[in-house]
């Protein structure tokens, strides 16, 4: 992968650098001084005006973690937002909120998923409906949020409802045009509802949370529109810039590895959490009480497997273990279809990003497994030839058991320390 030193650039071009930018001035020092400045702490019940509103948010946030600049938005007054209760064990049927993709019986014929392309947002919403449909003793849809477009961001959750199990969390689609990475988040899903019975425990004892599409504004546009595109759809006035969402989470907010400028595809947003995608995942990931164990994002292209910190160069106090369990996921791809992953820190084998999701999983979440994937393929960038949609599937789907299995042995073993 070729090293992308000049960020400021519209979408037309394709960067090679899918993940950040080098900024070789900027000091280690510098990095910290932005995350702990005061530009990032906000005191209790500070009200922030928003420029970059749309009509589905609200004009001030609420702060309760100051120490890592995180903070919420409250709902707005009458906005029916995602309850996370609906998402308990006991409730299965969670909130379906939006109207153009929900589920009808008599669309399914219509609206048939497949892996042997890559496949538009109504058909992917429509094929989780289906899973539900189809499996509802193990599936539930629902919808978290709201894009800047208002379409749903939607959420499939598959669990055999035992209510000891730790949850996964796997998302893609967080950049618009990496398109192989929903089409292995559904590909994954659909392997674990249908084969669930037969699936080994260590999958079956968790409950498993996807969001295969994190950004459904960029990845439409990137079909209709502009393949190269990256970013949300986030106006500044009046003028479509995008925010890289990517850079958008709080945790090392404003860090190396990301822009202030809206023209830049590395554009962090005007402060953490402007935009309604990554609120919708923060606000799951954070304030939902599901006990996440694991949380995985999925990116292309360059084949490989990253965990924390991008943001800086410590390393973080799980680095052995999540070394450790990289590594299994790597051998799994290899022994699966003998493709090569690199394994390792974003600023080892590729660059820093700051203000990723993968970072703020970790370090603010507290979900002690968190990896980032970059998928297929060095060779043909963002532009994976649709043939290798299903092999690309396969040897994530391996790496994911594989992962399962790691950290079902790394706690048994811990119990028995
Ligand atoms: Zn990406």
């Amino acid at each position: 992968m070729e090293k992308q030193t000049h960020p400021h650039n519209t979408s037309g071009e394709e960067f090679s650098d899918n993940e950040g930018c080098v900024y070789e001035n900027d000091s280690y020092e510098s990095i910290l001084d932005g995350v702990y400045s005061n530009e990032y702490i906000y005191d209790s019940e500070m009200t922030i005006q928003n420029k970059y509103q749309t009509k589905h948010e609200v004009n001030h946030v609420n702060v309760d973690d100051s120490r890592y600049g995180v903070y919420r938005r409250p709902m707005k007054v009458g906005s029916k937002r995602f309850s996370y209760n609906h998402l308990s064990k006991d409730k299965p049927g969670i909130q379906k909120k939006g109207q153009e993709d929900n589920y009808h019986a008599e669309d399914r014929k219509a609206k048939r998923m497949d892996w042997n392309d890559y496949q538009r947002l109504d058909v992917i919403h429509s094929f989780l409906d289906e899973l539900e449909y189809d499996y509802p003793s193990i599936c539930t849809v629902g919808t978290i949020g709201l894009s800047r477009e208002d379409r749903n961001l939607k959420i499939l959750k598959v669990s055999n409802s035992d209510a000891h199990n730790p949850a996964v969390w796997l998302d893609a689609g967080i950049h618009a045009r990496e398109w192989i990475a929903p089409a292995v988040a559904t590909y994954i899903a659909n392997h674990i509802v249908r084969n669930f019975s037969s699936l080994p425990s260590s999958i079956t004892n968790k409950d498993w949370y996807f969001h295969p599409v994190v950004n459904p504004d960029g990845y439409e546009y990137s079909h209709t529109v502009d393949r190269m595109w990256r970013k949300n759809k986030a106006y500044i006035g009046g003028k479509l810039v995008g925010v890289d969402l990517n850079r958008n989470f709080s945790y090392g907010w404003g860090g190396k590895g990301s822009s202030e400028t809206p023209t830049s595809v590395f554009y962090r947003g005007p402060e953490p959490f402007s935009e309604p995608e990554s609120c919708a995942v923060r606000d799951v990931l954070l304030y939902s009480g599901i006990p996440f164990k694991v949380y995985i994002t999925l990116h292309s292209y360059g084949q490989i497997i990253l965990f924390p910190f991008a943001y800086k160069d410590e390393l973080c106090p799980d680095y052995v273990r999540l070394l450790e369990g990289a590594t299994v996921m790597s051998k799994a791809i290899h022994e699966s279809s003998g493709n090569t992953y690199k394994v390792g820190l974003s600023r080892d084998v590729m660059y820093g990003a700051a203000g990723t999701s993968n970072d703020f999983s970790y370090g603010v979440a507290k979900i002690p497994y968190c990896y980032l994937l970059e998928l297929r393929s060095k060779k043909h960038k963002f532009r994976l030839p649709k043939e290798e949609i299903e092999e690309t599937g396969n040897e994530i789907l391996s790496c994911i058991k594989a992962l399962m299995e790691f950290i079902d042995e790394k706690s048994a073993t811990e119990k028995t320390e």
